[in-house]
C-alpha cells in the first residue's frame, strides 16, 4: 500500500516535470506587435480584410503580408493608426461608401413559378435563377440581412432590403452573399440613385415589374447636369456629376428613381 502510494507520487512528480520542460520547449513566444495592432482593431471580426477576423488580419499586418488599408469599417482613424504604428504610408482616404441595394422590385416584381424551398436567397437562385420574372431581382428571404453584424439592413413594405446609412461600415458582407449582385457600393453623399439592375427591353422589363426602370430615357433628357446615360437597356447616373437635384426622379414613371 505504502510502496504503491509512492510510486504513484514519484510517477506523478516526473510526468508532471516533463510536462513542464515540453511546455517551455514547444512554446512560441507571442510578438508583441501582434497584440499592439489587435488593439487598434475594431474587434467587429467581420471578415472585410480578407481574414478570419481581427486576429488574423493582425498576425499578417505584423508579418507585412497584408496591405495596411484592408479594415475598411476600421475607417480613416484606424488606417492613419496602423500606418502610424507600421511605419507606412497611409493613403489618402478615398471618401466613404456604402451599400445599396439595387432593386426594388419585391411583391411588384412578378413570379416565374412558386416557390416552396429553403427560405435563403441562395437556395432559391439555385432553381432556375431564382423564381422571379426578372433575372435581376431581388428574392426576398434577407440572406444580406442575416450576415449584416452590423443592423444595417432591415426589408421594406415591398419586400427588399435596404440598408440604414448610419449603421452600414461597408464591410461588403451582404455584396459576397447575395447571389443576384444587385448590392453594390457607391459614395456615402447625397444623390440620387437608380434602383433597379433589370436590363432586359423595355417592353419585357415593364411586363415583369412594376417598378423596373424601362430604360425609356426621360430621366436622361430631364438631367440638366448630364449625368445620366443608358446603358444596356438600364439608366445608369454618374455620382461625380449628379447633384441630387431630383428632376430625374421626379420625370420617371415607375418610380424607379430615389
Ligand atoms: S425615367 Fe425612369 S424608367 Fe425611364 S430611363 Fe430613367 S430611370 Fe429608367
Amino acid at each position: 500500500m505504502t510502496a504503491g502510494f509512492w510510486t504513484l507520487v514519484i510517477l506523478g512528480g516526473v510526468l508532471g516535470l516533463l510536462l513542464a520542460v515540453a511546455a517551455v520547449w514547444l512554446s512560441v513566444a507571442e510578438n508583441p506587435l501582434i497584440q499592439r495592432i489587435q488593439e487598434i482593431l475594431p474587434g467587429y471580426n467581420c471578415g472585410a480584410c480578407g481574414q478570419s477576423g481581427c486576429a488574423g488580419y493582425a498576425e499578417a499586418l505584423a508579418a507585412n503580408s497584408a496591405a495596411i488599408d484592408l479594415c475598411v469599417p476600421g475607417g480613416a482613424e484606424t488606417l492613419q493608426k496602423i500606418a502610424g504604428l507600421l511605419n507606412k504610408e497611409a493613403a489618402a482616404p478615398a471618401g466613404r461608401k456604402i451599400a445599396f441595394v439595387f432593386c426594388q422590385g419585391g411583391v411588384r416584381a412578378l413570379n416565374a413559378f412558386a416557390y416552396s424551398g429553403i427560405l435563403s436567397c441562395q437556395a432559391a437562385a439555385i432553381l432556375q435563377g431564382g423564381y422571379k420574372k426578372c433575372a435581376r431581382a431581388c428574392l426576398g428571404f434577407g440572406d444580406c440581412q442575416k450576415v449584416c453584424m452590423f443592423g444595417a439592413i432591415t426589408i421594406s413594405e415591398y419586400g427588399v432590403p435596404r440598408v440604414d446609412l448610419d449603421k452600414c461600415l461597408d464591410c461588403g458582407a451582404c455584396l459576397k452573399v447575395c447571389p443576384k449582385k444587385i448590392i453594390q457600393r457607391v459614395p456615402q453623399r447625397e444623390m440620387k440613385q437608380v434602383i433597379c439592375s433589370n436590363h432586359d427591353t423595355p417592353k419585357t422589363a415593364k411586363a415583369v415589374c412594376a417598378a423596373a426602370c424601362i430604360s425609356c430615357g426621360r430621366c436622361v433628357k430631364k438631367c440638366p447636369f448630364q449625368a445620366i446615360e443608358l446603358k444596356n437597356n438600364l439608366a445608369v447616373i454618374d455620382p461625380d456629376k449628379c447633384t441630387n437635384c431630383g428632376e430625374c426622379a421626379g420625370e420617371c414613371l415607375t418610380g424607379a428613381i430615389v
